[in-house]
């Protein structure tokens, strides 16, 4: 490993003035960032722990809805009364990923930011993009199954690894943030991006930008969300399709529906054409099927990840299906 500087500002003035020297980084519970660290992936100059900031809380709003500071660990808001009973889907995905100790340690604004688990990332012996801006791709003619069918370019195919991110798209929460010239909150739907000629940029984030908290609006149709993962073996991986889900209907027929998919796109993957077929059809396993279908007609999947389009359509009907049945 490479020597660094290790700096724990004692409040968020001090941690944005470090970040704006050369080559800083944020540490907070270093889950993805200390292995690629020792991958020799990332090489900060200055790891700034922000840890120690006072962004741990979970509040509720006065107007509805929750502000969940930054730094609050994933296994606290997965277990928070009032995420499970307003906002379930973001407590079943967050439970669905990684590990107990994982879970301990790891903060929701790392969560959000954490890194592409493409494996030629994170080997510094192959090309791409991401990571080496204009050396190529090895997952497009290389091992991809695991990597995207939708909204990918050629210059990279990875897929955003966050299950919170898929359950935060549902709920339109937004990500507020500190930087060099002020607070600032972003759409989560604004803050990732799609890949296209600037695979290295995962997010729309200033540089130097410090996530303090992610609000959650008071949103009535998420009580009843649902996050459903699929993935290689029963617990510790990474999703190979996920799905939350929020929907209401009334008369049999679909009032209002959130649909965003995982696993499948550099970001988490909003079903917006699918929600579209839905509202105002029949609350039957047809409807459900054609709307996956409509969505999945962007699909470019690669050689090895065809598979992903019959996962996605059928974990998005059966979830569904078991919700309004
Ligand atoms: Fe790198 Fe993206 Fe290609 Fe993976 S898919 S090798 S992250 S450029």
């Amino acid at each position: 490993m490479r020597p660094f500087v290790y700096e724990r500002p004692e409040d968020e003035a001090g941690a944005l003035a470090t970040m704006v020297r050369p080559n800083a980084a944020f540490l907070a519970g270093g889950t993805n960032l200390v292995d690629l660290m020792k991958l020799g992936v990332s090489a900060p100059d200055i790891l700034v722990d922000v840890s120690g900031l006072p962004y741990r809380d979970v509040e509720e709003l006065p107007e509805g809805g929750l502000r969940v500071g930054a730094l609050v660990a994933n296994s606290d808001l997965a277990a928070h009364s009032a995420v499970q009973a307003a906002y379930p889907a973001v407590s079943q995905a967050l439970l669905a990923g990684a590990s107990g100790q994982l879970r301990n340690r790891a903060t929701v604004g790392g969560n959000l930011l954490q890194r592409t688990r493409c494996r030629y990332f994170q080997d510094v012996a192959k090309p791409c993009n991401k990571r080496a801006p204009g050396t190529g791709c090895a997952a497009r003619d290389g091992e991809h199954h695991d990597l995207a069918i939708l909204g990918a370019s050629p210059q990279c195919i990875a897929t955003n690894p966050s299950d919170l991110a898929v359950a935060l798209s549902i709920m339109d929460a937004s990500v507020h943030y500190a930087g060099p010239h002020g607070a600032a909150a972003v759409s989560v739907h604004d803050l990732f991006r799609r890949p296209g000629e600037r695979p290295d940029r995962d997010t729309n984030l200033p540089r130097g930008a410090l996530i303090t908290a992610v609000v959650l609006p008071e949103l009535p149709i998420a009580a009843t969300s649902v996050y459903r993962k699929v993935r290689d073996r029963a617990s510790f991986a990474f999703a190979a399709g996920s799905v939350a889900a929020a929907v209401e209907v009334r008369d049999g027929v679909v009032r209002d529906v959130r649909l965003a998919w995982g696993a499948v796109a550099h970001l988490p993957w909003r079903a917006w054409a699918a929600e579209r077929a839905l509202r105002g059809a029949p609350a039957t396993v047809d409807s459900f099927a054609r709307a996956a279908d409509e969505e999945l007609s962007a699909a470019r999947p690669l050689r090895d990840n065809a598979y992903k389009v019959p996962l996605l359509r059928n974990l998005t009907v059966e979830v569904l299906r078991e919700m309004t049945s």
